[in-house]
């Protein structure tokens, strides 16, 4: 949790571009701290002008009250009372910041970083694509220009930015992947490290097993996915998902038993056998939901012998 609040708050003193001061520190990011080491160094916060603490819409010099305390004169609030305040503040150390970024994407080109002004950074070249590192997402939409300066022929741009308050989805055409700095990356063992890399061309890292595939089924039917039935994904024992896998490769056609039970590759005479509840199981949840998914996928007739899963029919899935 405190890397976690640690990179909140890394990220926080970036975006903001400004020290923070100590005493306005939760008890979270006091404790984060720790973790961050060398990454923030103290500074002292001039405290000469402030913000008017009553209509925070002017600056305005501090006096002394004459009794100890200070007060600021706004020019349309008038005299109001600041708080006082020792200026101790953090500030984020910067140059940690986009050294520990080069590491973290694997950036080991011998050009240093470049910096195009404004807040932002060229922080070099990962696997040929350029890195852009962007205190503020608005900065680069408003000056496309920036992106032409650092584009490649044959790779993306990364474009790195703190998460902006307004944008929705990605805010970049092609040949720029966007990386929001506070969801994609995170402190580990005092640098940085780049979250799980999804990309179009590859599955996730780690897949959920019960995602539905197949209709309602997990790619190898040990799942299925029924919130009439059960509000989390069912699970099914392995020769449950035999038959389930089976009877879904008949497309929704009625089917006997026997050669629905051959092609599970199973020795009991029917589909329903292996959902049956045995009497020690009776009013186990695991087991009443196995046997209600079964009962809500699976139709049968049973003076004909013949089973059938009509969502597996063409005609359902389709729709
Ligand atoms: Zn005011």
């Amino acid at each position: 949790m405190a890397a976690h609040d640690a990179w909140a708050l890394v990220c926080r003193l970036f975006a903001g571009d400004t020290p923070v001061l100590r005493n306005t520190l939760s008890p979270r990011d006091a404790a984060a701290l720790s973790v961050l080491g060398k990454a923030v160094k103290p500074t002292v916060i001039d405290q000469s002008f402030v913000l008017c603490p009553h209509c925070q819409q002017h600056r305005a010099q501090v006096w002394g009250d004459g009794r100890g305390g200070r007060m600021c004169r706004c020019p349309e609030c008038g005299p109001v009372a600041v708080e006082v305040n020792d200026g101790a503040a953090l500030a984020l150390d910067e140059d940690w910041l986009r050294q520990k970024m080069r590491l973290a994407l694997g950036i080991e080109s011998r050009d240093g970083i470049d910096d195009l002004g404004g807040g932002v950074w060229r922080l070099g070249d990962a696997r040929r694509s350029p890195v852009l590192l962007v205190r503020d997402l608005t900065r680069v939409l408003h000056e496309p220009a920036l992106l032409d300066r650092v584009r490649v022929a044959d790779g993306d741009i990364r474009v790195i930015t703190p998460r902006p308050s307004t944008t929705r989805g990605s805010p970049f055409g092609a040949g720029v992947e966007w990386l929001v700095l506070e969801e994609r990356f995170t402190i580990y063992g005092g640098g940085i490290a780049l979250l799980g890399t999804p990309s179009p061309s590859s599955t996730p890292a780690i897949a959920d097993p019960a995602t539905p595939v197949n209709g309602p089924f997990s790619a190898d039917f040990k799942w299925a996915t029924l919130p009439a039935v059960q509000a989390t994904p069912i699970q099914f024992t392995d020769g449950q998902a035999k038959v389930l896998g089976a009877l879904w490769s008949f497309k929704g056609e009625a089917t006997t038993a026997e050669r629905i039970m051959q092609r599970a590759g199973l020795d009991s005479a029917k589909p329903s056998d292996l959902f049956k509840v045995k009497t020690k199981d009776r009013g186990k949840p695991e087991h009443e939901a196995r046997l209600a998914a079964y009962g809500a996928l699976v139709k049968s007739n049973r003076r004909q012998g013949v089973y059938w899963m009509p969502s597996a029919s063409q005609d359902v899935a389709s729709t």
